[in-house]
């Protein structure tokens, strides 16, 4: 069994969907290990993004994720990194498959970030980095 880290992100929070993102997560199998809603700092954000540093949607985006409170999860299930990303559909909501989260509750917005609800990590790699990003507690 595998481990992700799925954020619900602010426009998630804002929009009152964590409730129904959770309840996806769940209907579909998988199971809530840990669950905090925070106010993302800059230095996170900057470690969690740390790949995207340079693109011209970087600081826009780490601007939106201290645009209001994160719901960050540690989600465990057999192959939930992926699933969870067949889960979240396609980054930009408009391409999303109806069905996903983001095709089904994504909206496009047309600004400088796409505001697509959720994160889920790519990899294990990625995985076991941003669960000690957002959960320094947690073993
Ligand atoms: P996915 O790849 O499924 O979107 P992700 O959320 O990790 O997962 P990344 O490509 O890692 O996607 O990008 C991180 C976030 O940065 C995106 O979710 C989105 O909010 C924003 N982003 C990515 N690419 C763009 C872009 N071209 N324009 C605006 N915002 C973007």
């Amino acid at each position: 069994t595998e481990r992700t880290l799925v954020l619900v992100k602010p426009d998630g929070v804002r929009r009152g969907l964590s409730g129904e993102i959770l309840r996806r997560i769940e209907a579909k199998g998988y199971v809530l290990r840990a669950v905090q809603l925070l106010d993302a700092t800059t230095d996170v954000l900057h470690r969690h993004y740390a790949e995207h540093e340079g693109k011209p949607f970087f600081e826009p985006l780490v601007e939106f994720m201290m645009s209001g409170p994160v719901l960050a999860a540690v989600v465990e299930g057999e192959d939930v990194i992926k699933g969870f990303r067949s889960l979240a559909g396609a980054t930009n909501p408009t391409e999303a498959a109806p069905g996903t989260i983001r095709g089904d509750l994504g909206r496009d917005w047309g600004l400088k970030v796409q505001q697509n609800l959720v994160h889920g990590s790519d990899s294990p790699e990625s995985a076991a980095r941003e669960i000690g990003l957002w959960f320094p507690g947690l073993a």
